[in-house]
């Protein structure tokens, strides 16, 4: 188990995710996917059904 909790993006599950300035530390962005909002992702089996999604979406395209 993991000590920490790390933070995921809710469109592609990425990890590399930050917050867009510290004075709207409410609005993450996503430095692989473009995505920024409020919504945050703290789940990290969750994160990797949404990266697989998302990779297989790519891979059709
Ligand atoms: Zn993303």
């Amino acid at each position: 188990m993991k000590a920490f909790k790390s933070k995921f993006c809710p469109n592609c599950g990425s990890a590399n995710i930050k917050w867009v300035n510290p004075q709207m530390w409410s609005i993450w962005q996503c430095g692989d996917c473009g995505y920024s909002g409020a919504v945050i992702l703290e789940d990290g089996k969750m994160a990797e059904e949404i990266k697989k999604k998302y990779n297989d979406a790519n891979k059709e395209k």
